[in-house]
């Protein structure tokens, strides 16, 4: 019999079946179905306001579905099990870092929040992964905006989650700490980690990934496997779907 903390069996590490999110009469999300093996690497491309952010909020257990399931290592989302947050890591527009507390503090804090044994060598270690070790002792507030996505990403991986929603986890990194998170994504690739990221840039959305889905109008209006994309006439398809749904 399984014990209480292990986690529920589950064949994907995550599904949604006809997930649906209103706000008021905006329908950001109109059937979302797809689901993830552990270790797969998913892209999902889509214009402004096709629901991507939407969906992931929602995966992550940070907004509730208006209809439709979702189940993240094998938890249903709209429970907010501590055991399912315990295992996943969110990158997203929120920085969740608290802007009176220096960068060391924030990770801290969530390090503690995950009951992690050695909160501040593991704060250390995780910014030194996104270089910013020397300034870990200045308030978040002081930071610059692609500094406070590095701490982000830092404060994402600081308890080792096995599911990683990256949403346009890019945005406001210069070209080198660009860099440092591709080796991460890259690390957390051969390490079988599950991660969904959101982007914009197709060189980099498509480099890792093991499968890609196009999101309009809250529909996954194309998902394929990478193997079944030619880099070179990838904008033109998207072009196409994106077009073909308005
Ligand atoms: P982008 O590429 O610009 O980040 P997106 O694909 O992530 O866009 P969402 O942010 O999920 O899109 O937004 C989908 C739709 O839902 C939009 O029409 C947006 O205005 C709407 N929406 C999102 N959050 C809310 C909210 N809290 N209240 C009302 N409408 C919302």
């Amino acid at each position: 019999m399984a014990q209480a903390d292990s986690p529920p069996a589950t064949e994907f590490a995550i599904e949604t079946k006809g997930l649906v999110k209103q706000f008021g009469l905006i329908e950001a999300l109109r059937g979302i179905d797809f689901e993830m093996r552990t270790g797969e690497f998913l892209t999902i491309f889509g214009p402004n306001g096709a629901g991507k952010t939407t969906l992931l909020s929602i995966l992550a257990s940070l907004a509730q579905p208006t209809a439709g399931s979702a189940r993240v290592a094998g938890y249903d989302v709209t429970d907010s099990d501590p055991r399912m947050r315990r295992q996943i890591g969110v990158i997203s527009h929120a920085s969740f870092l608290y802007a009176d507390l220096t960068a060391q503090e924030n990770l801290v804090f969530y390090a503690r929040l995950y009951g992690l044994d050695q909160p501040e060598e593991l704060a250390l270690r995780a910014l030194e992964g996104v270089e910013l070790s020397l300034r870990r002792h200045d308030k978040v507030g002081t930071f610059s905006r692609g500094m406070i996505q590095r701490v982000s990403i830092a404060r994402a991986m600081i308890h080792n989650p096995s599911i990683l929603f990256l949403d346009e986890p890019y945005t406001g990194l210069d070209q080198h700490a660009s860099l440092l998170l591709e080796s991460q994504l890259k690390k957390l690739k051969t390490e079988k980690r599950t991660v969904l990221m959101t982007t914009h840039d197709f060189g980099r959305g498509l480099e890792m990934c093991d499968r890609v889905a196009v999101q309009v109008k809250g529909r996954f209006a194309l998902h394929l496997t990478r193997e079944k994309i030619d880099p070179a006439t990838f904008e033109q398809l998207y072009i196409d779907t994106v077009e073909q749904v308005k």
